[in-house]
């Protein structure tokens, strides 16, 4: 049993809630969407005393059934939290909810902040700061995995950040995931998931792509599905895709349009570092159509409307 690092204020040195030896904690979870959903579902499952909140509130009381409690308001729910998880769309509405809200201001010093969303590992390293500024330990740590893996508690994490702090964290990880991968200090979670996310997207396209060409040789869906994706050329993500792309059911498990924002921020981020991604402009340009067109929404395999046609 991992023990609880959490440093006591003075202030605080009788708040028992802080010096809990025990595997369960005291979480709030921010942000209830597609992953956010599921992870919390997951971690009140496992016993975790979890208090939510979302921006629309019917997707907090929805969960009621599963046993987290729905918050008043955002700083009510991380108050008197052990650990607080965010699982917000993008840097904007992460910064928005930590920053703008008051989320870091109303969390009990000597915290924990773990963020899954996945953002820009600047962003990520200027929050981790904001926390640390505030008393806070800080851990990126965005997943890899959809709807499914997180329903399903098979999500990957990738995680930036102090060892203890990811030691303490563990019984949470474990609860919503299978597997931890430390990728060095904070910031470096939200980068190995952009390297993640470049490749799977245009992954995505490429395929697509590969089954239009399919169709003008006059090879069905099911002779390429059937021939490659079996293969070692075929990531196996691609297989969970097939019914879909057959039968152009476009249901969000993973949402374009965020597809689209992790292609950007890849794109801005190398910029910065100095390094043009031409393989991932030309997909950003894919991705963009897909938008403009109406697929925002929808999964990021319905990229197939766009990349299959040429
Ligand atoms: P989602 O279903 O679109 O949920 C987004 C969440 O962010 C919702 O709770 C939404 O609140 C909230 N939000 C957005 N803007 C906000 C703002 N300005 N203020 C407060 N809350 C705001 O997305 P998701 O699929 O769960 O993904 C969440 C994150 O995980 C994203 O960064 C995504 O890239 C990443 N991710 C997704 C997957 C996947 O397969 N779905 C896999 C790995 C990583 P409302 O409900 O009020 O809109």
């Amino acid at each position: 049993m991992p023990t609880q690092r959490f440093p006591v204020s003075p202030k605080h040195s009788r708040n028992t809630n802080f010096q809990t030896r025990g595997k369960f904690m005291k979480v709030a979870f921010i942000g209830l969407g597609i992953m956010g959903s599921r992870m919390a579902t997951n971690l009140a499952k496992a016993g975790h005393s979890v208090c939510v909140w979302n921006r629309t509130p019917e997707k907090s009381a929805s969960l009621v059934s599963v046993g987290c409690v729905p918050a008043a308001s955002l700083t009510k729910a991380v108050k008197d939290a052990q650990v607080v998880i965010t699982m917000l769309s993008d840097p904007q509405a992460l910064r928005d909810v930590a920053l703008g809200q008051g989320m870091v201001d109303a969390m009990e010093w000597g915290s924990m902040w773990i963020d899954c969303s996945t953002i820009d590992p600047a962003t990520s390293r200027q929050l981790a700061a904001n926390a640390t500024n505030r008393g806070l330990h800080f851990l990126d740590a965005p997943v890899s995995g959809s709807s499914g893996a997180a329903a399903n508690a098979k999500l990957v994490f990738f995680v930036g950040g102090a060892s203890e702090d990811i030691e303490t964290a563990r019984p949470l990880f474990e609860a919503m995931g299978s597997r931890i991968v430390h990728a060095g200090p904070q910031g470096s979670g939200a980068s190995l998931k952009l390297v993640n996310n470049l490749f799977l997207a245009q992954a995505q396209a490429a395929w697509s792509e590969a089954l239009g060409l399919a169709e003008l040789f006059g090879l069905s869906h099911q002779t390429v599905n059937d021939a490659i994706l079996p293969t070692h050329v075929a990531p196996a993500f691609l297989g969970f895709k097939r019914s879909k792309i057959e039968a152009r059911e476009w249901s969000p498990e993973f949402p374009l349009k965020h597809a689209l924002k992790d292609i950007r921020l890849a794109l801005t981020a190398a910029k910065n570092a100095g390094m043009d991604l031409q393989q991932l402009t030309a997909a950003e340009s894919l991705y963009a159509q897909a938008l403009s067109r109406g697929f925002g929404d929808s999964d990021i395999s319905a990229i197939h409307e766009i990349a299959s046609r040429g």
